[in-house]
């Protein structure tokens, strides 16, 4: 069923306590942790605890959850003293712009200058 945890997803294990990850923030709605492969000197991904493929498919399901992360991406920046200097949120949506892991994740990059447009 749409939201509910899946067996053979990697990220609802981490949010399981299955899989070790270095959480750096929790809410009700959403959980935050260090990318295994940061890409920048601060790379966050910020996930909601329901499972949904992407960003559109919670957008449709539970939109209010798609605010939570990026109000926890903003924390997450001023945890990491990157809001001053700017950071970027990114959602890939589709193998094709990326996304390899289809559990709903936002990265925040920062602490470095960044192109535009992006690679
Ligand atoms: P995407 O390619 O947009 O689907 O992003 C998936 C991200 O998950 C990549 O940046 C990976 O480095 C990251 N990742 C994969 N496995 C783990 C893990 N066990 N803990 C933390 N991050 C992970
Ligand atoms: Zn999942």
């Amino acid at each position: 069923m749409a939201g509910e945890p899946q067996p053979d997803c990697l990220f609802c294990k981490i949010i399981a306590g299955e899989v070790p990850a270095t959480i750096v923030r929790e809410s009700e709605t959403t959980v935050a942790f260090r990318d295994i492969n940061p890409q920048a000197p601060t790379h966050v991904l910020v996930i909601p605890r329901a499972h949904h493929r992407d960003a559109a498919a919670l957008a449709e399901a539970e939109p209010q959850v798609v605010a939570d992360i990026l109000r926890e991406a903003a924390a997450v920046a001023a945890d990491e003293k990157i809001d001053a200097t700017g950071y970027r949120v990114v959602f890939n949506t589709g193998p094709g712009a990326g996304q390899t892991v289809f559990h709903t994740h936002a990265h925040v990059l920062g602490g470095r200058g960044f192109e535009w447009p992006p690679g």
